[in-house]
């Protein structure tokens, strides 16, 4: 709140840095890669639109995992680009040897989502040796509450886009900044579509936060912390009450009740005024994904699932 004072509201008469020179700047420092490999844009859904739309075509189809993050499919469609679902493993883990040799482009969030399993960096690894002519985008939207990064790979693999949002351990979905690290040969293809674009689209207001967040490290670990260590603590509660609850490196959890279905405790909740999540299919109908709060919000969770659990009895 700070950095976005006065002086920087005075401001707002004047379009804002097209190549976020200083954000860019301070990240360089943060995470030890040059300005000419990172690339910047108004949320990582953003910078993934560009990655389906600069590396994949009629001749270069996507791939991604039959559950994960839903835009992919929708980004693919929208293009009207081919695409395969490559199924999970029976305990949702993504299997690396399914997508060597792929000829297309790759989609993977890691940790996924809604699943929260992570793969090993020598899992990512392994698909990026195997997949020499084909981009591999690694969405880290996730990655800060517990995965392995993929960030170091970037000078080892030229067709490796990693992509990281402020929304989530960063505290920042409203401000709309994602963020994109790879070889500069890729940064410079986003670019492109960028310069011909919207040169101008992130506002002089999220680039003040977003640098303010990057300079205030102490407040990101604090906070990264607590949601990691609540996770844990409604992790052991959920096990508690009878939930298969899968280990989680997100900030949310995925987990199912055999006494009551995914849908039904989903609208049990949403009439107690708590919002979970809730995917039809086969295999995630019975499950519901809930993304951890504050301490006193998850109390409410778990006071309001005992009290479904109690009538369903
Ligand atoms: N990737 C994944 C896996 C997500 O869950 C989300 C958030 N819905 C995003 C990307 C996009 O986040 P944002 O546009 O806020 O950076």
């Amino acid at each position: 709140m700070r950095a976005l004072n006065s002086k920087e509201v005075n401001s707002l008469r004047l379009y804002p840095d097209p190549e976020c020179t200083s954000l860019k700047e301070k990240m360089t420092r943060y995470y030890g890669v040059l300005p000419e490999n990172i690339y910047l844009a108004p949320g990582s859904d953003d910078v993934l639109n560009f990655a389906f739309s600069a590396f994949c075509d009629s001749t270069t189809p996507a791939f991604f995992p039959d559950i994960t993050y839903g835009f992919y499919k929708v980004f693919a469609e929208l293009y009207g680009i081919k695409y395969t679902e490559i199924p999970l493993r029976e305990d949702f883990s993504i299997c690396p040897g399914d997508y060597y040799g792929i000829g297309g482009t790759i989609f993977i969030a890691n940790p996924n989502a809604p699943t929260g399993l992570a793969l090993s960096l020598d899992e990512i690894e392994s698909i990026l040796i195997n997949n020499r002519d084909n981009v591999v985008v690694i969405d880290e939207a996730y990655v800060d509450f517990g995965g392995q990064s993929a960030l170091a790979l970037i000078d080892k693999y030229d067709n490796l886009l990693v992509v990281r949002t402020f929304s989530k351990s960063r505290s920042l979905a409203g401000a709309r900044l994602g963020y994109a690290f790879a070889d500069k040969k890729l940064i410079s293809d986003l670019d492109l579509l960028k310069y011909s674009t919207n040169p101008y689209n992130i506002s002089r207001l999220t680039l003040a936060a977003g640098e303010a967040a990057i300079c205030d490290n102490d407040y990101f670990e604090s906070m990264r912390q607590k949601v990691i260590s609540t996770r844990e603590r409604i992790y052991n509660s959920l096990c508690a009450l009878g939930f298969d609850v899968i280990p989680s490196k997100t900030n949310f959890l995925f987990a199912k009740n055999n006494r009551i279905d995914g849908g039904k405790l989903y609208a049990e909740l949403k009439k107690r005024g708590v919002l979970v999540r809730h995917f039809n299919g086969e295999r995630t109908g019975a499950y519901v994904r809930i993304t951890i709060g504050d301490d006193n919000e998850m109390d409410i969770l778990i006071q309001k699932i005992e009290e479904i659990l109690e009538e369903t009895k």
